[in-house]
């Protein structure tokens, strides 16, 4: 093993692949910053009880992918391996639901660890953008949030996702099905651990990625027809939202997700280039996980996207996103005076808001030329001996090749001019 490596299911992101990165975050906070939701941030680790509780003591994520531990103080702590229950713990801790604005709309961006067996796209630090919308039951809410994750990867130019969409039904109708299903899966030729896994969440079964598995759940009890006519009418009230917002959508009455508390509204995105690591977003409506988690009712959805995915799915469809070049003016100072002044230049330019780089350590002028290429930047500035004595800088385009010498005290002010 090498001295310099990330641990196991891991990686860094690195210039120029990191630039991307930010560019997705951006891209996907983008429509929900211009849409009511405010930002939080929260810990990367709670109290293990909140995910035991909070996502549920069935789930994968709970039982083998949390990173739990103990603290010197012998508090238990886990990483947080999601965002939804962080986020309903945070805003109910600083009462965010009682200030007379529901529905509490929020959005975070951050890392997330599930002790995962890595694979492509399946790793033990992720990155997600997600939003949460707390407090209010409403199906625009659902529509609203379905139709700006759709518009996120959109501007990012992704064409190839598919949104899958379901209902879970509620606490009225679920537990009819619940049992229905329970009856079938019992008569089913399935391991031990599956066969428990009926008794404690039978809904997760029919999730089974096992051919064998699959096969014998054709004939499974639908969810669908055991909706109750409220769950129903709330269904089909989203199905139109979407569908008049021009959402292109697919109904999949298998969708259940692994996360015990969804509730209702269900979806998730799906892209056709990323093989089985495919889905890189998800989320729906958790109306019980406030009182799950001990606080009052607070029927609430949200969703969470995957950041990696997401740039997977891009250099999949050979998306090129157009990142502007960071930086505009690149100086190449020739000579110790040269230094000082074009440093004086550069500070000058960054003060006034153009973005501006600096030939460090000295270097010869074909070497500091190539990194001027590298930069980006649109202009060099270029200073030696002579043109220190004449009082001038020389101002080259670097898409023309024009260049031109322009008085030192003049060069900030003529840059400015050019970028404004
Ligand atoms: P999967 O079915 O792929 O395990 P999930 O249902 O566990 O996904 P969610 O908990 O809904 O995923 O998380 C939302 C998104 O976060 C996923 O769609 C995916 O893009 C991303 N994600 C989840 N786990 C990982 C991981 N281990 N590595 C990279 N991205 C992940
Ligand atoms: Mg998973």
């Amino acid at each position: 093993m090498s001295t310099f490596q990330a641990p196991k299911g891991t990686y860094d992101l690195t210039p120029p692949r990191s630039a991307t990165f930010l560019a997705v975050r951006e891209a996907i906070s983008a429509p929900l910053r211009d849409s009511g939701y405010g930002y939080i941030e929260t810990p990367g680790f709670e109290n293990v009880e909140l995910f035991a509780r909070g996502v549920g003591e069935s789930t994968d994520i709970v039982t083998k992918e949390m990173y739990t531990l103990t603290t010197k103080g012998g508090d238990q702590l886990a990483l947080r391996p999601e965002g939804t229950a962080s986020v309903l713990r945070a805003a109910l801790e600083a009462n965010l639901h009682k200030a007379g604005n529901l529905p509490v709309k929020l959005w975070y961006s951050g890392s997330y660890y599930r002790y995962e067996r890595p694979q492509a796209g399946r790793y033990r630090h992720f990155s997600q953008v997600g939003a949460e919308a707390i407090g209010t039951e409403d199906p625009v809410l659902d529509a609203e949030l379905i139709i700006l994750a759709d518009q996120a990867y959109r501007s990012l130019g992704l064409r190839q996702f598919r949104i899958l969409l379901n209902s879970l039904g509620d606490k009225e109708c679920r537990p009819v099905y619940r049992e229905a299903l329970q009856t079938f899966l019992r008569d089913l030729d399935l391991d031990e651990e599956t066969r428990r896994r009926i008794e404690i969440n039978p809904l997760r079964v029919l999730d089974d990625k096992r051919a064998d598995v699959q096969k014998q759940l054709t004939d499974a009890p639908k969810l669908r027809d055991y909706l109750c006519d409220a769950c129903k009418a709330y269904h089909e009230e989203v199905r139109a939202l979407i569908t008049a917002a021009g959402v292109v959508f697919e109904d999949d009455e298998k969708l259940v997700r692994g996360l015990d508390y969804y509730t209702r509204t269900t979806f998730e995105f799906v892209h056709d280039g990323l093989g089985s690591q495919s889905a890189v977003g998800g989320g729906g409506r958790y109306d019980g996980l406030s009182e799950m988690i001990g606080g009052p009712e607070l029927p609430s959805v949200g969703w969470a996207l995957g950041v990696d995915r997401t740039v997977l799915a891009l250099e999949a469809e050979g998306v090129e996103l157009d990142l502007p070049a960071t930086t505009s003016v690149y100086a190449v100072p020739l000579g110790e005076e040269a230094r000082r002044v074009l440093f004086g230049v550069v500070t000058e330019l960054r003060r006034a808001g153009i973005a501006a780089d600096f030939a460090f350590g000295g270097r010869g002028l074909k070497g500091a030329m190539k990194s001027a290429n590298r930069s980006g930047a649109r202009y060099t500035l270029v200073a030696g001996e002579r043109d220190l004595a004449e009082g001038v800088v020389q101002l080259k385009d670097m898409e023309s090749g024009e260049q031109t010498a322009v008085p030192l005290t003049e060069a900030a002010a003529e840059l400015a001019k050019r970028f404004g």
